[in-house]
């Protein structure tokens, strides 16, 4: 089964939506196979982002992902990265309408909220690198009323 690597950027977990953001994804009907509250250092963040260093706010979004702890998981489900992207919605909250987590809860691109990863190869990247430790191993018991 698919899995994604979702953090709760640090502005979402400073303003109390972490809650809500879980929510969104269980309510859907993944699975969570992954959860830890975590402050990562700076060579972390930049191994995170490395693909956008050459990019121009690269150093301001370390320094935002470093600015306090975020919240890392992994989540299972069939198409579970493309249809998490679209829970999150686009990179920049201001060409969102409401619906997603980004365009209800975020107005700048730069306070976005969340990270989802962008493809199963980056999803099995980026779960290598946040969870070195191993995820859990579970079924749930709900797979039946979710899967046909
Ligand atoms: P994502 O996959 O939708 O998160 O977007 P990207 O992988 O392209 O960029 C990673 C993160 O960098 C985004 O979620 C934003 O927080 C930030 N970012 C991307 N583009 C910009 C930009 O043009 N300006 C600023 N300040 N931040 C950006
Ligand atoms: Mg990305």
């Amino acid at each position: 089964m698919e899995q994604t690597f979702i953090m709760i950027k640090p502005d979402g977990v400073q303003r109390g939506l972490v809650g809500e953001i879980i929510g969104r994804f269980e309510k859907k009907g993944f699975t969570l196979k992954g959860l830890k509250l975590i402050t990562v250092d700076r060579p972390f963040a930049e191994k995170h982002y490395a693909d956008l260093s050459a990019k121009p706010f690269f150093n301001g979004l370390v320094e935002y992902i470093i600015s306090g702890p975020v919240v890392a998981m992994v989540w299972e489900g069939k198409n579970v990265v493309t249809t998490g992207r679209k829970i999150i919605g686009a990179t920049n909250p201001a060409e969102l309408a409401p619906g997603t987590i980004r365009g209800d809860y975020a107005i700048d691109i730069g306070r976005n909220v969340i990270h989802g990863s962008d493809a199963v190869e980056s999803a099995r990247k980026e779960i290598a690198l946040w969870f070195p430790e191993g995820i859990a191993e579970w079924k749930s018991s709900l797979h039946p009323w979710i899967y046909e």
